[in-house]
């Protein structure tokens, strides 16, 4: 078996024992690869290799490959709560009470919000790219898990993850119109750029969430070309990222 992938791990969510968390990352395969170390399909990679580097990421988490739920993304708001592993059309958002089942977002630049709501043995997976953070995305399956969970704001917790920092991240004035000015940012004479990680995390905090539940990801995956995947930056060259939050099954 080769070595073990590189992984993003999220410092806060770490603390708690009965879940676990990872984002992946371009690297864990050799030069050779087209695409780096990629977890989507239709991309123009071979599919037995992205197949394997699924088996190679769910392992990092102690998960068979089957153990993973995926959406087929559509930067909606649909949120679904589910109780089984597998594939959910239409669908921006999971929420899952059940030990085993991987919650999993596909990204290049968009932001995976994962949440963890150690009381209640509740974990939920949120795709924000730009419509979807329009959309209130992150805030919608927070109120979801809070009003419909009885988790208190102060227990939850969240982990926003690598994606588009906003650094690179331009936006055209008909989607920076979209979007409060304290997240747009006016630089230079060039286009304006979105902080997407910062709407999401204000998104958690108007539920209530407290800041230091909250870890926001350094990383920015348009200029970090050795580490992490980017549509932004490579196009149809660009491979796919996985983020899966699951909780641990009963001993
Ligand atoms: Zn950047």
């Amino acid at each position: 078996m080769s070595t073990p992938i590189p992984l993003i791990r999220s410092t806060l969510l770490a603390q708690f024992p009965y879940a676990r968390l990872a984002q992946s990352t371009r690297q864990g395969e050799g030069a050779d690869a087209p695409f780096g170390f990629n977890l989507g399909y239709g991309l123009g990679d071979d599919d037995t290799r992205v197949t394997g580097n699924i088996a190679r990421f769910a392992a990092r988490l102690d998960l068979d490959p089957e153990d993973l739920a995926f959406m087929k993304q559509v930067h909606g708001d649909t949120i679904r709560e589910i109780t089984q592993a597998g594939v959910y059309d239409d669908t921006d958002a999971l929420i899952t009470r059940q030990p085993g089942v991987g919650l999993t977002v596909r990204t290049a630049d968009c932001v995976p919000v994962m949440l963890y709501a150690p009381g209640e043995n509740l974990v939920a997976a949120v795709h924000a790219g730009w419509r979807g953070t329009a959309e209130h995305i992150t805030q919608k399956t927070a109120m979801r898990v809070i009003e419909e969970f009885g988790v208190e704001p102060e227990a939850l917790y969240a982990y926003v993850g690598a994606s588009a920092g906003s650094c690179c991240y331009e936006v055209g004035e008909d989607v920076a119109a979209l979007f409060p000015e304290g997240w747009v940012l006016r630089r230079d004479e060039g286009n304006p750029h979105l902080d997407l990680k910062g709407l999401n995390t204000h998104q958690l905090e108007q539920c209530g969430v407290p800041a230091a539940n909250i870890e926001v990801s350094d990383h920015c995956s348009i200029h970090e070309e050795t580490l992490l995947h980017s549509w932004r930056r490579d196009a149809q060259r660009s491979g796919r990222m996985l983020t899966t939050i699951v909780l641990q099954e009963e001993i």
